[in-house]
């Protein structure tokens, strides 16, 4: 990946949002970011409408047997360089869902993951220094380890 082109990426990134099987309180945490109390626009940050447009992959749930290729399908389609933020325990570890039998494996061996965001469900206020700090590091240094 090329470092210049992740830095282009990372002057306005538009996030697409992709739940895989979460309670959606991480979901509405993500949203909340959008709201004007938060207001994610302020660091250049745009909801995409289609993956196609998006340069960042956000990640709610744990994914499970189904929904797991169809992440996989989504991350094919995102323009590349792109980044991937896992958002909360079940798309980190997969939270309280690890035991299940339809959750045989965590985010990261399934798509490339940069930034893992903890909490059950995380703050919006972690969400945001999440992602800002992940950007903030690639336009840095120009490369995209979290
Ligand atoms: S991390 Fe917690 S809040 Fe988020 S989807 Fe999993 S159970 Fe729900």
């Amino acid at each position: 990946m090329s470092a210049a082109a992740l830095k282009a990426v990372c002057n306005a990134p538009w996030v697409f949002h992709c739940s895989t099987g979460s309670c959606n309180n991480c979901d509405i945490e993500v949203l909340d970011c959008l709201c004007p109390r938060f207001d994610v626009e302020r660091f250049g940050m745009l909801l995409a409408g289609s993956v196609k447009q998006a340069d960042v992959l956000l990640v709610t749930g744990s994914c499970n047997r189904k929904s797991a290729a169809r992440l996989k399908r989504l991350y094919e389609q995102i323009p590349k360089p792109c980044l991937v933020v896992a958002i909360g325990e079940c798309a980190m570890s997969r939270g309280i869902f690890i035991e299940s039998y339809n959750c045989p494996v965590p985010l990261d061996h399934i798509i490339p993951v940069d930034l893992y965001i903890p909490g059950c469900p995380p703050k919006p206020e972690a969400v945001l220094a999440g992602i800002v700090r992940l950007v903030g590091r690639v336009t840095a240094k120009g490369d995209r380890a979290p």
